[in-house]
């Protein structure tokens, strides 16, 4: 079997890959919906992959990972390991996790991700409401994430703290970090204290916090809720878009921390990991397959996470219905510092109608069960999908 194209179509809001063999045979992958704009990216990798055999993957990727880094760099690489594990798994009649080394559990926690609850205001009551609206959904999520302080647009809340934009320090938009005033701290700490609750101890409450916050301000806020049992809080001091690691502030807060502390979403290949892993500098790492470099790459991560007593819950929010699928198969296959990943949605919600093959409900009590169908174990309805392919993508099924 040998690779004779690598396409790629936006399909909704995401990019999704499809490596065809001359055997008739298709893999998909997917590109998060933050990062539309990385088609050149995809199309790059065609002439590399062209007359490989699709399913040695690992010796197809080795070709191609030097042309990745760390987020959204490493998403090109990362969509095209996916969908060759696709397609191998499609050629030998096998799911996915059965080529990772095989399911240690049938059925996979995720939290909220993608049904985190719309927010404009940002006071305690804005709060309250988000964790009903979390609480509510009829996934029944075991575990809520809630963005906070630095993340998203609370940080443009007036009087929470002395920073400053930072433009082009992002991608797509744009980082602010500064001191916390101390009426922004007592603020953070009331609007976790309402979340906390609603959600009462059935439900944990993981936080996305910056990055944004200084190391001291980190171990203040940290320590101010240690008495509500937060689940982890995430990406304090890098994390989202920042193309560094930063064990060293980690380690600092981590060390002197009760409440777990997680990073990792935007880091690149295993290597990038091992200084967090080695000097145990967080809790809880969260790299997401479609930036990290695939599947394979996480596994090994989390493989060696283990081996240091550091837990992981893989991101992975606008990864779309292909990504679902993937973290599903992969997240099977983690030992036992797996907690839960990240759960996406299908956008726009038509999404539903062209895949086929995702369980239905797809979460039930918090829970997504594990497909033994071949590959990742979903297709597309071509039909169904052909009329949201834009003019320049329509040979995609082709
Ligand atoms: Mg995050």
């Amino acid at each position: 079997m040998k690779i004779n194209d690598l396409k790629c179509a936006m399909i909704g809001r995401n990019l999704i890959v499809r490596v065809v063999s001359d055997e008739g045979l298709s893999g998909y992958g997917a590109v998060e919906s933050f990062k539309a704009s990385l088609k050149p990216q995809v199309m790059a990798l065609r002439d590399v992959l062209i007359g490989m055999d699709p399913s040695t993957v690992e010796r197809c990727v080795r070709k191609i990972r030097a042309r990745g880094s760390f987020k959204p760099n490493g998403a090109a690489v990362s969509a095209v390991e996916v969908a060759l594990w696709d397609l191998a798994g499609r050629a030998a009649g096998l799911p996915v996790h059965k080529l990772l080394g095989g399911k240690v559990r049938d059925t996979v926690r995720v939290y909220n991700g993608a049904m985190r609850a719309p927010m404009t205001g940002f006071g305690v009551e804005d709060f309250r409401a988000a964790a009903l609206y979390m609480r509510d959904q009829p996934e029944g999520f075991t575990i809520v994430k809630q963005g906070i302080a630095f993340h998203g647009s609370m940080k443009n809340r007036t009087g929470l703290h002395y920073g400053a934009a930072q433009p082009g320090r992002s991608f797509p938009g744009t980082i602010v970090s500064g001191m916390l005033t101390e009426k922004g701290l007592d603020h953070l700490v009331a609007c976790v204290a309402a979340t906390k609750e609603v959600l009462g101890k059935d439900i944990g409450l993981a936080l996305d916090c910056g990055p944004g916050f200084t190391p001291v301000d980190a171990l203040k806020f940290a320590r101010a809720l240690e008495p509500y049992n937060i689940l982890w809080l995430e990406d304090l001091i890098a994390g989202d878009y920042t193309p560094y690691v930063q064990a060293d502030i980690y380690r600092d807060i981590s060390t002197r921390s009760l409440v777990p502390i997680h990073t990792g979403e935007q880091i690149y290949l295993r290597q990038n990991f091992k200084e967090l892993i080695d000097r145990r500098a967080v809790h809880v790492i969260g790299p997401d397959p479609f930036d990290v470099g695939g599947l394979a790459e996480l596994k090994w991560i989390a493989e060696y996470a283990d081996l240091y007593g550091i837990q992981v819950a893989p991101h992975g929010i606008g990864n779309g219905l292909i990504g679902l699928a993937a973290l599903t198969q992969l997240c099977a296959t983690l030992p036992d510092n797996f907690i839960a990943f990240e759960y996406p949605a299908g956008e726009p919600s038509w999404w539903y109608e062209i895949l086929e093959g995702l369980p239905d409900p797809i979460v039930t009590d918090g829970f997504v069960s594990v497909s033994d169908r071949p590959g990742l174990g979903i297709d597309f309805n071509v039909e169904r999908t052909l009329p949201h392919l834009g003019e320049e993508d329509r040979d995609f099924f082709q």
